[in-house]
């Protein structure tokens, strides 16, 4: 049993946990961070969101370069060297994860590189990695243990060409057939990677839709260049089984019409969805429940069923995104100091890295319809924005959704080159109740792709400066 009970324990140290771990102590807390790793990070930071913008990075050089033989220059030959990417990509991760851990030991947190298992409500059961097993009692405890992979039933994850992102990210080579099975973010992320690199790729997606919970005008814009730089998307689609075949998968898929057709493939990327680690952690042992689907259950205040623990990040649901993990750790924190603080956000923003980029924050306008809610919405084409000109990137929109009668930002989406960048314009605009008004009258610089959200803002009365539309009457 420790000597210490800790004022609050941590189990995982991802964006969640981390972030809530380093603001504990700067508030003044003893904290100890739990987590298999030499430092923290987390999936974010080992094998999703930084590794994969690093990739992703690189392959938008190779597109751009490619592009730019339209306004004359052109580059004879490229030359991959896949070593040196993956070296820098891992270094990039070294570097990130590296700095968490100094500022780690510059907070006086106790980091305990193991894995920890509830005892009771009150205890955990942490095993070092070097095997030594110990006690912990905690005062507060905050469960951060993210999420992994789902794996589709029948699909052998162990053979060496099937993949999940993780093993995608390891970029060991560029298989010639590539197939991504799903066509959400993470598999359409992965997709444009490996076909800048080279590969020729097909996705599989089992809805109608790719990126399914986005509103169609902003994927159709996505759709038309990912069907320049993917070989086949295939959409209400399923894959029926994965054979391996003379070193080869061979794979048969359920086409839209029923029909079944058979392709062979050097690769297989699964990426179908994330499952919450609560299934690891004993919560057996504890009075803390969980969903049908097993994220944990919290209330506003991201406390769990039981008085003095907590849930944040992945492991509870709802949007699975870094930024959403670390601002309800904050919300856990405050509350474990005393506070009354609940996790309400107007908006969370969600950005896609393909090629173009999509981004959306707040009320999609699918939801407004699917609520009832009467909204107005704008949408300012990037073909009339000077600056998308000079990019040669006009494949792109800028989209709000407004509340009708008062004119207030519910809403935000963009597709185009750099959209990730632009939606915290859209994200403040809406948790700040802006209206169109407000918008249209915030001078934007020239020539900019932010100026697209200001006219976006003016269409909302009529006619923006480079949009021609009828007045609205009022
Ligand atoms: P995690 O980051 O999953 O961290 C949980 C930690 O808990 C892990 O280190 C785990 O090992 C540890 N743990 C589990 N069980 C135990 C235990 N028993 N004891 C101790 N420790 C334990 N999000 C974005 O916002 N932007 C992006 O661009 C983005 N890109 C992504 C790309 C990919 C390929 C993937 C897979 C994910 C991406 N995400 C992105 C999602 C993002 O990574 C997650 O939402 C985020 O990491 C969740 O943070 P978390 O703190 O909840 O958990």
């Amino acid at each position: 049993m420790s000597d210490i009970k800790q004022d609050l324990v941590i189990i995982g140290a991802g964006p969640g946990g981390y972030a809530a771990a380093f603001y504990a102590a700067d508030k003044g807390l003893n904290v100890t961070l739990i987590d298999p790793r030499e430092n923290p990070g987390g999936v974010c930071l080992y094998e999703g969101c930084i590794p994969s913008k690093a990739l992703l990075h690189a392959a938008k050089l190779i597109n751009e370069s490619k592009e730019s033989e339209n306004w004359g220059i052109s580059f004879t030959g490229m030359n991959l060297d896949i070593d040196k990417l993956r070296s820098w990509k891992d270094g990039v991760v070294n570097r990130l994860t590296g700095g968490l851990g100094l500022l780690s030991k510059q907070r006086k947190i106790n980091y305990i590189q193991g894995k920890a298992v509830f005892k009771n409500n009150q205890s955990l059961q942490v095993t070092d990695d070097d095997g030594s097993e110990s006690l912990l009692e905690f005062s507060n405890l905050i469960i951060a243990s993210g999420s992994r992979p789902v794996v589709i039933p029948g699909i052998d994850m162990a053979h060496s060409a099937v993949l999940d992102s993780t093993g995608a990210l390891a970029l060991e080579d560029i298989p010639e057939k590539l197939l991504v099975i799903g066509g959400g973010y993470i598999g359409l992320e992965m997709g444009t990677a490996y076909a800048a690199f080279g590969s020729n790729v097909t996705v599989v997606e089992m809805l109608p839709k790719l990126l399914p919970t986005m509103d169609k005008d902003l994927v159709r814009t996505l759709k038309k260049s990912l069907t320049n730089k993917f070989e086949t998307i295939l959409l209400s689609s399923k894959v029926k089984s994965v054979e391996d075949k003379d070193g080869k998968l061979d794979v048969c898929f359920e086409l839209k019409d029923g029909s079944e057709e058979r392709d062979l493939f050097d690769k297989v990327i699964v990426s179908v969805g994330r499952r919450p680690n609560s299934d690891v952690i004993g919560l057996e042992n504890t009075d803390i429940e969980c969903d049908e689907r097993g994220f944990i259950k919290i209330a506003d205040s991201t406390k769990t069923s039981v008085e003095n623990i907590y849930a944040i990040g992945d492991v509870v649901g709802g949007m699975m995104l870094a930024h959403k993990a670390s601002h309800e750790g904050f919300v856990a924190v405050d509350n474990i100091l005393g506070k009354d603080a609940s996790f309400n956000p107007k908006a969370i923003p969600a950005v896609v890295f393909t090629d173009p980029e999509v981004a959306v924050a707040g009320l999609s306008e699918d939801e407004a319809k699917e609520k009832g809610i009467a909204v107005d919405v704008s949408r300012f084409p990037w073909a009339a924005s000077g600056r998308a000109l000079t990019m040669d990137r006009t494949d792109g929109m800028t989209k709000i959704i407004f509340e009708k009668e008062s004119g207030r930002v519910l809403g935000v989406g963009i597709v185009g080159a750099g959209a990730g960048e632009m939606i915290a314009e859209g994200t403040l605009a809406i948790e700040k109740n802006m209206t169109a008004s407000e918008i249209k009258h915030t001078i934007h610089a020239h020539p900019t792709l932010s100026e697209t959200f200001m006219e976006a803002g003016e269409l909302f009365f009529g006619p923006a400066t480079h949009v021609y539309k009828m007045r609205r009457k009022f």
